[in-house]
């Protein structure tokens, strides 16, 4: 037996020494130690033995285990060696090669704007929200002032789900929902920003899906004043410094009274151009002071709060910044939006 264990060490480690991978060498271990191994074999053998010889042939066993598995550690650590060494050298980096550019995506041109107009009024101190685009009829048009049967509906046509359930017309809607889920009933300012819907035909400055931010502020004493000067620093940052606006009398059921407001054309400076089709002044949102019937269905009282309110279409805001149509902003032409790429240095 002890002589057996000796040929099978030798025959082990040079089994061993002749591995070339892992798997190899996990097949040797198998092969020598493993349940089904000679050696296992040999061990069975042990219980026919005397005390003396099991002894003898226990210290020798032993010495055979503890070489082959030691020869088997040593192995793998000088296959793994050569594995990495193999690499190294494989991909040695030529650092004089010029790097391959990275194309740099950028955000959408509506991305930045709707981003631009947040960062604006957050730094007024006004909450950001977020609503449902799927809309109740209550609140798109019934709370806001436009019972069922209202003219105002006519140019609001949207995509019904049921009769009560409908894609949001006007981000409006979540004025009532921001009112009445503000439990304390005082005084806020919030926007907006969100898609809304239309039943109308794309062309190109029409699209049934656009973006508005709809800005709400309840508070005491608020006044026209307020809402003047806040949107004359909204077009200010919007479309330069040297911006002046106007107030058009107009009619919005939810504000009362309701303006169109009209910013001074940044292309001919009031002279009149195509731009603004020579009146010297481009319409970009509507506004108005918050209507008692909106406050007091949502549980504010008028005589206590007032409030102004202000939508605006994201894309007019969007085109008229960069002088594209609606159409450039969703058709996803390549060419088109690479003019909006990071430039790379
Ligand atoms: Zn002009």
């Amino acid at each position: 037996m002890i002589e057996s264990l000796e040929r099978l060490k030798l025959e082990a480690l040079e089994s061993i020494n002749n591995c070339s991978n892992e798997t190899e060498l996990n097949n040797v271990k198998s092969k020598y130690i493993g349940k089904k191994s000679e050696f296992t074999e040999i061990m069975a053998g042990m219980s026919k033995l005397s005390n003396e010889e099991k002894k003898e042939v226990g210290m020798k066993s032993n010495e055979f285990r503890t070489a082959v598995n030691e020869a088997i550690d040593n192995k793998l650590t000088a296959i793994k060696d050569e594995a990495l060494n193999k690499k190294l050298e494989e991909d040695k980096i030529d650092i004089t090669l010029p790097s391959k550019k990275k194309r740099i995506g950028t955000k959408h041109p509506l991305t930045s704007v709707r981003e631009e107009i947040e960062d604006l009024f957050l730094s007024m101190g006004y909450d950001v929200v977020d609503g449902p685009e799927i809309e109740t009829d209550e609140y798109c048009f019934e709370m806001l002032n436009v019972p069922k049967g209202h003219p105002a509906r006519d140019a609001q046509d949207t995509f019904y789900i049921t009769e009560e359930m409908l894609l949001r017309t006007q981000t409006s809607a979540m004025q009532v929902r921001y009112m009445l889920a503000k439990g304390d009933k005082g005084p806020f300012k919030m926007i907006c920003p969100g898609k809304t819907y239309r039943r109308d035909d794309d062309d190109l400055t029409h699209s049934h899906q656009f973006h508005q931010v709809e800005g709400l502020v309840v508070g005491e004493n608020i006044s026209l004043t307020d809402l003047k000067g806040t949107l004359e620093l909204f077009a200010k940052k919007m479309f330069g410094n040297d911006r002046e606006i106007r107030f058009r009398a107009s009619f919005f059921p939810f504000t009362e009274p309701s303006y169109e407001v009209d910013v001074s054309c940044f292309k001919c400076n009031k002279k009149g151009c195509s731009m603004c089709k020579g009146t010297g002044w481009i319409e970009i949102l509507g506004c108005g002071m918050v209507h008692p019937n909106v406050l007091e269905g949502c549980g504010y009282d008028h005589n206590k709060y007032q409030g102004f309110a202000f939508g605006a279409g994201i894309e007019r805001v969007a085109c008229l910044k960069y002088g594209i149509t609606v159409r450039d902003l969703y058709t996803n032409d390549y060419r088109f939006l690479r003019n909006f790429d990071r430039k790379e240095i």
